[in-house]
């Protein structure tokens, strides 16, 4: 069982959060461990979950309160967990408000040198998105699930951002799904026309048209489903970034793929 992986969690609790609201918390990630399911075999995949309060009397728990054990069969099932598994990614979006501050250790049982797992890209896949109001839905086709960051004035003065969130993919890989996008022209750095498409009642920004790129259009990345954890891999128009924007710098070196 040299791949097992033991993915170790612990976190701190926010000390104002109420009794009912941790409970069912708490029930809902030890049901993980069966409502998780593996997306080839369609069966949980999880091997192991345990859970249980801190009762060390050293004084070296830095304030976490709880611990959580699970194991993986191999890096590629705690990946998914991590990135895609939708049962799991719900869990921990709702979990979010409860936790004030978390330590995540995964070992391999025996192994005491060599570099971290990669970190995943989402893979290439299509991604559904939509507007603030939902009136509008499309989907994109992505080869990888990654942010180019723009830092240019056109985009701050768009989207009211220090930047903005974006991949150039071929025209045929946007569909409008739902919805009438409007248009604004405007001049582009080339001189030539850029269209922002964007909807006409909550104002989210789709994506651009150029015509310096006829083939090709500038999706809001995002907007797309999953948005939140691809990571951001680029940049352009660098040379604008706001000189508060510094934890981007070392993201951007340290080069996640
Ligand atoms: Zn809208
Ligand atoms: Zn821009």
């Amino acid at each position: 069982m040299a791949e097992t992986i033991t993915h170790i969690v612990l976190f701190k609790y926010r000390p104002d959060i109420s009794w009912t609201d941790f409970e069912s918390h708490f029930e809902t990630f030890m049901a993980l461990r069966t409502k998780c399911l593996h997306p080839s075999t369609n069966k949980p995949y999880m091997l192991s979950l345990r859970a249980g309060k801190n009762r060390s009397w050293e004084p070296f728990s830095k304030g976490m309160t709880h611990g959580f054990v699970l194991e993986f069969a191999n890096q590629d099932d705690l990946d998914y967990y991590l990135t895609a598994d939708a049962v799991h990614l719900a869990f921990s979006k709702a979990a979010a408000p409860l936790i004030e501050d978390s330590v995540v250790v995964d070992i391999r049982d025996g192994i005491l040198f060599g570099p971290p797992a990669k970190r995943p890209g989402l893979g290439s896949g299509e991604y559904s998105g939509a507007c603030h109001c939902g009136e509008m839905a499309w989907m994109a086709r992505l080869e990888k699930a990654e942010h180019v960051l723009c830092h240019c004035g056109t985009c701050r003065r768009l989207g009211g951002g220090p930047y903005s969130c974006n991949q150039i993919v071929p025209r045929e890989d946007l569909k409008i799904t739902r919805g009438e996008p409007r248009v604004y022209i405007y001049k582009g750095a080339s001189g030539k026309d850029v269209r922002c498409y964007f909807c006409g009642t909550c104002t989210s920004h789709i994506y651009h048209h150029q015509d310096a790129m006829p083939d090709k259009v500038i999706v809001r990345t995002l907007l797309l489903e999953g948005g939140d954890k691809m990571p951001a891999t680029g940049e352009i128009f660098a040379e604008g970034r706001l000189g508060w924007v510094k934890e981007l710098q070392e993201s951007l070196v340290n080069g996640v793929k």
